[in-house]
This record gives C-alpha cells, structure tokens and sequence, in this order.
C-alpha cells in the first residue's frame, strides 16, 4: 500500500503548519500541555476554537454552507496530525462533533439555523446526559422519565458521569418517553437549557482530585415539546448515530508519538539508580520500543483506514479495535512515564513532607503532570464504550463469533 502523500497534500500541511507557527500563542500551548483531564478547560479550548473560527477552520466536516472546510479525508488526517505535533489545545467535541452531525440529520429547519451557529461562536456550551446510575453500557435501560404535559415534557430523574455540567449552558439528554415495550423503544432525544427551574448539578471529584464530571437532577423539569430531535420513542437511533461520531475519530497515534519523545526525553534525564539514566536501561529501553512498535501499527492501521474512508468506505466495527489499541498504548506509557519519575509521583502534599519543602512544587516541572494524566487516563478504557464492550463488537461484527 502507498502511504506517501500526494504534492498538493504536503502543500496543505506546509499552510497549516504555517498557521500553527502564527496562531498558537505559548500561553495556549503551555495550557494544553499542562491539561490533565479528558477534556481541555472550557477558556483554554474557547480561545482556541475563536481563533480556528476566525481561520474558517473551526469545524473542518460540518458542510461548507454552516462553516465546513471541504477538505478532503486526508487533509483533516494531515490537520490533526499537525495539530498534535504542535501541542494544541482540544476543541471540546460535545456540541461541535458530536451534537452538531446529529441535528444535521435529524434537526429541523428551525433547530439547525438556531444552534448550529451558536454552538460555533462558543455562545452555547454542552453535555452529554446519556449514561445514569446503573445504566452505561447497558445505556437501553435509561429511567430518566419525560411525560407530556400541553406543549412541554416533564422530565424527572438524573443523569451521571456528565462532563463539564457545571460550565454547560444545554443538555442534550436520553428521556424515557415509554417503557411498555423493548428498552430501546420509547426513548427519546430532548434538547434542554441547563437553567430550567429544576436542574441542579452537583460536582464528583475524580482519583486525581479534579472536578470534571457531575451529577445531574431533573425535579419536574418543563421542556417545550419543539427541544425534541427527531419523533417522540424513536430516539434510540438518533443515540446511536451520535455515538458514531463519539466513538469514531481516529488519529491517536500522532499524540501517542509525541507522549513517547516525551518518556524517551524524561527517562534521558531521570537516573535508573546504579549511576547511568533510565533510558540506558535495557529492560526500560525495551518496554518503549515496544510501545514505538505498537504506535507505528497503529499508525499504518490509521492511515490504511484513510485510505478506505477516502475510496468512499466507513471506518466500520474495527474502530473497536483502534479504540482499545490506542487506549492500551496510552495507559501502558502513562504507566512508564510515573514509573520514571519515580518518587517525584507521589502526591503533592507527600513530595513536599519528603523533600522537606514547602509550598514550592518539589520536583521537576517535567513530573508536574504524569500522576494526575496516569490517574485521569484509567477513565479513557471507560467512556466511549468499555474496553469489554468494544471487545464483544469485534468479537461479534469482526470474527462474527
Ligand atoms: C471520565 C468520564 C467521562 C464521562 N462523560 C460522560 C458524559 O459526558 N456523558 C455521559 O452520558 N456519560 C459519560 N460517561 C459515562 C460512560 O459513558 C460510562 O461510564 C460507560 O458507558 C460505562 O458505563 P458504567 O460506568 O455504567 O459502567 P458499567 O456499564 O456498569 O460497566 C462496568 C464494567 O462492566 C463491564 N461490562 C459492562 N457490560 C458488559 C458486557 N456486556 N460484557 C462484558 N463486560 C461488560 C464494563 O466493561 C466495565 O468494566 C463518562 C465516563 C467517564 C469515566
């Protein structure tokens, strides 16, 4: 297979890096390299999205006539893969790349002309409320109930798990609108403003003691009939078709590159004890080959996906197994680079009483980061579909087990 790129596709990646050199301040690229959670702080990623917005660049698949690019399959690889070598902040996808494909589809006339644009000026911020306590993968036994009343629903019940709650201005949410036949009928797709009489969200703390995800409750919450996204019941298909674009993206390995050079440059600098640095220890030297080995397939899988897409293919089930080959590389280098640091992956506060120090950060600023990214990390094997889950995909759709 040809994995060379053609002359006009190296021009593209020669404007944007272009770009990339004038538009990306320090302060953004020091912002991203120092974000630990999944998503990007909401000003860090705003500030980046205006800036793309203003370059036309913001949202390179929507069609051309809302703001789209019209790049080609390959162009965007070459964007992201360039984007990441940079060290740019995320775009948060919820609205832009997960809400928005789903109202071009299902949304009506009046929906597309009212969000779309907002959602790209950064004047709506959203969530996600799929997921409630005891239903996740099992997503189909949702309870959160809607009833109608005159022109509105009356939600009731809560949603969990939900990312940035505390910063969204709007909730795109699963609603059981009946329950008299198979649990994936009789959901529904509502649009809510997060400031109705009735929301509260409240705040859960994670492992690395960042508050990123919540809690939300519905108490006989109003939502006027016309927030809803395709037919009443039939919402499960407008679900999973949101899914598609949650789950699917690709281009990992490029950030998995750069977070090598980062483990190869700390291990260069950190002593493995016996006089010499880490990385000439053979048994360490051996565990990142592996991991280059692992990220190069991944990296020939992606581009062969390319390929495919830009014959006019999908990127099928096998995204299953991209997704929990790029997290499985991911995880195992946060899981080399605490091992590096060594001691200085203690907690803060423990650093600080070993070291006999106080208030200063007692280490190393490139240790700063690695336990807080390896203890955020273990969530990435979770969202987005569990690693078991994806299993059971490939087991089934792939080997057709
Ligand atoms: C950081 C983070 C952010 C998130 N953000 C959001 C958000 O914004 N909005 C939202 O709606 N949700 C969000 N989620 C929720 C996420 O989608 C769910 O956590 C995920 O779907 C798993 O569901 P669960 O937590 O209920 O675990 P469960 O489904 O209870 O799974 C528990 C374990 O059982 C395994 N398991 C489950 N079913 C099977 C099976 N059939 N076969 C084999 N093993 C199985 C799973 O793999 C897992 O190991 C987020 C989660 C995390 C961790």
């Amino acid at each position: 297979m040809d994995f060379t790129f053609s002359p006009a596709d190296e021009e593209f990646r020669r404007e944007v890096r272009e770009f990339l050199a004038r538009e990306l301040t320090p302060d953004l690229r020091r912002a991203a390299r120092r974000t630990t959670t999944v998503f990007a702080d909401k000003d860090v990623a705003m500030q980046w999205q205006a800036i793309l917005l203003r370059k036309g660049w913001a949202v390179p698949s929507w069609p051309v006539e809302y703001g789209g690019t019209n790049w080609t399959t390959t162009q965007k690889y070459i964007f992201g893969e360039e984007c990441a070598k940079a060290g740019t902040p995320g775009l948060i996808p919820l609205g832009l790349r997960m809400l928005a494909p789903v109202l071009f589809r299902y949304g009506t006339p009046q929906q597309k002309s009212y969000y779309l644009p907002r959602m790209l000026s950064g004047e709506h911020y959203w969530c996600q409320g799929y997921s409630e306590p005891g239903s996740g993968s099992d997503l189909s036994s949702l309870k959160t109930r809607a009833v109608k009343d005159g022109d509105d629903y009356v939600v009731n019940g809560t949603k969990i798990w939900t990312t940035h709650a505390q910063f969204a201005d709007h909730i795109f949410c699963l609603v059981r609108t009946d329950d008299t036949g198979k649990p994936q009928a009789g959901i529904t797709f509502l649009l809510i403003e997060m400031n109705r009489p009735g929301i509260t969200v409240k705040p859960i703390i994670t492992i690395a003691a960042d508050h990123e995800v919540n809690q939300v409750f519905f108490d006989n919450v109003r939502v006027p009939q016309s927030n809803r996204v395709g037919p009443e019941d039939e919402g499960w298909t407008v679900a999973k078709y949101l899914l598609e674009f949650e789950r699917g993206g690709g281009g990992a390995s490029a950030r998995l590159k750069i977070a090598l050079g980062e483990l190869r440059s700390i291990a260069q600098r950190q002593p493995d004890g016996g006089g010499a640095s880490l990385a000439e220890d053979p048994g360490f030297a051996a565990r990142i080959d592996q991991l280059e080995i692992r990220t190069m397939a991944l990296e020939f899988t992606e581009r062969a996906t390319l390929a495919r897409l830009e014959r006019g293919g999908s990127p099928g089930p096998e995204s299953s197994l991209a997704k929990n080959t790029s997290v499985d590389i991911g995880q195992t280098l946060e899981t080399l680079l605490l091992e590096a640091i060594d001691y200085y992956g203690l907690p803060h506060a423990n650093l600080i009483s070993l070291n006999g120090h106080t208030g200063e950060w007692p280490a190393p600023d490139y240790a700063e980061t690695i336990t807080a990214r390896y203890l955020n990390g273990r969530a990435a094997s979770i969202f987005g579909g569990a690693r078991e889950v994806q299993k059971n995909i490939v087991a089934k759709v792939v080997l057709g087990l």
